[in-house]
């Protein structure tokens, strides 16, 4: 498979970058990131324990996971490829004084430099917004020890996803800004599974997460038709 060390989209970058200064605000353009961590960082917790494990956050943002895996212990380094996302992080984790490293970096070049060092790797809410989500999940592969977890989520591509991702987050409740997501770059759970498998990665576990959008409540599920997590291992 090849690796693209240029596996980044400028206008994804630019796009995150706009937005930096609103990553900590619980009621800006990231709430439905803040709403979903407590998820996300449960469905972590229910497959390894965090405490002194080296941890790296791929596409980590303004640090809204990478924080809360510190916080429970976790040895975590955060990597961005947009420069005011990793700005924002580094300085709202040492406002916070709450211990992590974060550098401006690309998944694959990162792999290049540190391969097998990571126990655990999360990468959250970022394949479906590069060029070649398979290059990143093979620089993962190659980053993480033997045995090592990797975390993903991303956006299942069927109409209910366009329904509820687009038009329903960008368009009726406005939850995210307009154009945040394209339709064609969200990834099937089958598609999922051929690319962890083509990177020797054994698929663990995957769940749904569910947004109601009366109660404005998130909840795991087993549907995993719009937003998704997967949890799987180096064999
Ligand atoms: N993972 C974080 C942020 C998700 S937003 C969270 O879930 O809380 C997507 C992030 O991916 C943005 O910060 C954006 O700058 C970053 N990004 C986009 N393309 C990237 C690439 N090719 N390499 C690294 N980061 C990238």
């Amino acid at each position: 498979m090849a690796i693209f060390s240029n596996n980044v989209d400028p206008a994804e970058i630019a796009k995150f970058s706009l937005l930096a200064e609103d990553w900590w605000n619980p009621f800006g353009s990231s709430k439905p990131l803040h709403d979903i961590n407590p998820l996300r960082f449960e469905f972590i917790k229910k497959y390894t324990p965090l405490s002194n494990m080296a941890i790296l956050d791929i596409g980590c943002g303004g640090g809204i996971l990478s924080e809360s895996l510190a916080k429970e212990g976790g040895k975590v380094t955060g990597i961005d490829l947009s420069e005011d996302a990793i700005k924002v992080a580094t300085l709202h984790s040492q406002d916070q004084n709450v211990s992590v490293t974060y550098q401006v970096a690309s998944a694959e070049d990162y792999a290049e430099e540190f391969p097998a060092q990571f126990d655990i790797i999360t990468c959250m809410e970022l394949l479906e917004h590069v060029p070649s989500p398979d290059s990143i999940i093979q620089a993962c592969a190659t980053l993480l020890k033997p045995k090592g977890h990797l975390f993903l989520s991303t956006i299942n591509r069927n109409p209910k996803a366009y329904l509820y991702a687009i038009l329903g987050a960008e368009y009726l409740l406005k939850l995210l800004p307009k154009g945040t997501h394209q339709y064609e770059k969200f990834i099937r759970p089958i598609e999922m599974a051929e690319m962890l498998h083509q990177a020797d990665l054994q698929l663990a576990h995957m769940s749904g997460m569910h947004y109601h959008p009366i109660f404005k409540t998130y909840s795991l599920t087993d549907d995993v038709s719009v937003n998704y997590l997967v949890h799987c291992y180096k064999g």
